[in-house]
């Protein structure tokens, strides 16, 4: 890492939309989080646990920043930004 490069983080996609990231709150203190998908509707759960855990998800595990966003850009990722023809439908699958 050079100090100076922002981190990288990582983008939740589904059908080539960013996903959008809902957290909620549970009675015994707990929260856990869902990466949901506009298009197709998959959803994904995300469950809080202690960072000190990481050593017991296997050698290669890390700990990456993915960001969840309740309202993220709405357009189709992969495109030339300033390239944009306004809405556009969703893709036939
Ligand atoms: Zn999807």
């Amino acid at each position: 890492m050079t100090g100076e490069k922002a981190a990288t983080v990582w983008v939740p996609v589904c059908c080539a939309r960013v996903m959008r990231y809902n957290v909620y709150g549970r009675a015994d203190g707990a929260a856990f989080g869902t990466l949901g998908c506009r298009i197709c509707g998959r959803s994904i759960t995300l469950e809080a646990e202690s960072a000190e855990k990481v050593k017991e998800y296997g050698e290669r595990a890390a700990v990456v920043q993915v960001i969840g966003s309740p309202r993220p850009p709405t357009e189709e990722r992969g495109k030339a930004e300033g390239d944009s023809g306004g809405a556009t439908n969703d893709p036939t699958l």
